[in-house]
């Protein structure tokens, strides 16, 4: 039987109109089953997200300010949700039992967990749907970890017994039965743990965009949506920066073999994008599936006279790295040349000591650090295919007038990456995405 699970996000349900918008798109479809809510999220720009009104009241509470006029303001929104919607539903006791936990010193995660706790109960309430508090089936163990194992386990023993839920996103209990939260944006992983304990076909997770884009929008003018991407690909131009959903909300689903598809609560009729495990069943004829990029990098750039024959060479550069605790994003070489690229920051308060390593562990001809670069992944798994992709690239950005500074191509041939200068990387996106998209 075809089962899916929902998650929506914070502006998908920032009021009560977009909550008849999610109604509707629930109950479209019977095999819509489970629902997880986010908080209220903003309304308008400017306005403030439930999530961050709750970690305000518990800052002030911890300095002793009073926040009757902040716990208020979170009390409206909810009021107005139950008003505006026509329900019954009277949270007076639960806003004063949360008000009280505040004032007595209740965890900063508690208090964050409230904003999708009291939409929960809301949205379960005008959905007709059992209401499933994951404090007591989401599982985080000792040191801080979410328990994947345990809480599968309980969980779908649970909804097992629920034909409809809506189970808050965002947090679940620590083994001493206290509230902890996932990390910000965090319902998208609750979504994921709840698709893969009721074995569901499909992870909707709705949200304010009609999918992945194939670049920034604040780059490329209306850059077109990403029809279906892997998870592989998808971690290759998220880890470039570009973000639709929290990282680790891949891996329940994934690991179930469970497609996300990024849908639009305000243009339901749009497709979205299909995060999928494997393609090959989905026509395209796209090379490219997406481009992402970063400014803000730097180089070092080792030379040495024979270093192809000096056994151990690229060994002591790294050493040299580990000794400075540097991580590095890619090791492009030559016969007698080999650049480390670093993101800048990594670098703060550390120039001269990796400098000085280096030089002690390989005594090189020159050693140089170059700063203001930017790296731009270009991502396809079309490119495996493809003869001349790579060609193509380049000479888009020749005709831009763009020096490229480095070329990395991934084993897998799955991504290109190319490194501009910071000054080039606005040019050289909007070259590349001309080149391949139009
Ligand atoms: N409400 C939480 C946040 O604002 C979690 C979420 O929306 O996913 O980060």
């Amino acid at each position: 039987m075809n089962l899916k699970v929902l998650k929506f996000g914070g502006s998908s349900l920032a009021d009560a109109a977009q909550f008849q918008k999610v109604k509707a798109i629930v109950e479209a479809e019977p095999s819509r089953r489970y629902v997880i809510p986010s908080a209220p999220g903003k309304r308008f720009s400017g306005d403030a997200k439930v999530t961050d009104l709750l970690y305000s009241c518990f800052d002030q509470a911890q300095l002793d300010q009073d926040i009757d006029e902040s716990f208020d303001r979170i009390v409206k929104r909810y009021e107005e949700i139950i008003s505006e919607l026509g329900l019954t539903l009277d949270l007076q006791r639960e806003f004063e039992i949360i008000k009280t936990s505040i004032l007595h010193n209740a965890g900063r995660d508690y208090v964050a967990s409230r904003g999708e706790y009291l939409n929960g109960l809301i949205l379960a309430n005008y959905l007709g749907f059992d209401f499933i508090d994951p404090q007591k089936y989401i599982f985080f163990k000792e040191n801080g970890s979410f328990d994947s194992e345990r809480t599968n386990v309980i969980l779908s023993a649970v909804l097992k017994g629920h034909q409809h839920a809506v189970i808050p996103g965002f947090y679940g209990s620590m083994p001493n039965g206290t509230i902890k939260t996932f990390s910000r944006g965090g319902s998208d992983i609750t979504g994921s743990i709840v698709a893969r304990a009721v074995g569901a076909d499909l992870y909707e997770n709705w949200t304010d965009v009609s999918g992945f884009l194939m670049a920034d929008p604040r780059i490329i003018d209306n850059p077109k949506v990403i029809d279906v991407i892997t998870y592989k690909e998808l971690r290759e131009l998220s880890y470039m920066g570009a973000t639709v959903l929290h990282e680790d909300a891949i891996f329940p689903v994934r690991y179930a073999g469970i497609p996300i598809n990024i849908r639009n609560t305000n243009c339901p009729q749009d497709s979205g994008t299909m995060i999928v495990s494997d393609a090959s069943s989905y026509n395209s004829d796209n090379i490219i599936t997406g481009i992402a990029g970063k400014v803000g990098f730097s180089s070092i750039a080792v030379e040495k006279d024979m270093m192809n024959s000096e056994i151990g060479f690229g060994k002591r550069v790294l050493e040299a790295l580990e000794k400075s605790e540097i991580c590095f994003e890619h090791l492009p070489s030559g016969i007698d040349t080999m650049s480390v690229i670093i993101n800048t920051k990594e670098l703060e308060g550390k120039r001269d000591f990796i400098l000085s390593e280096i030089c002690r562990l390989t005594v090189p001809d020159s050693i140089e650090i170059e700063d203001n670069l930017a790296l731009i992944a270009v991502v396809g798994r079309g490119m495996v295919k493809a003869k001349g992709t790579a060609a193509r690239i380049f000479s888009a950005l020749a005709d831009a007038s763009i020096n490229i500074k480095m070329i990395d191509q991934g084993s897998s041939e799955l991504n290109i990456i190319i490194g501009v200068e910071d000054k080039d990387y606005i040019a050289a996106l909007q070259a590349i995405y001309a080149e391949f998209i139009g």
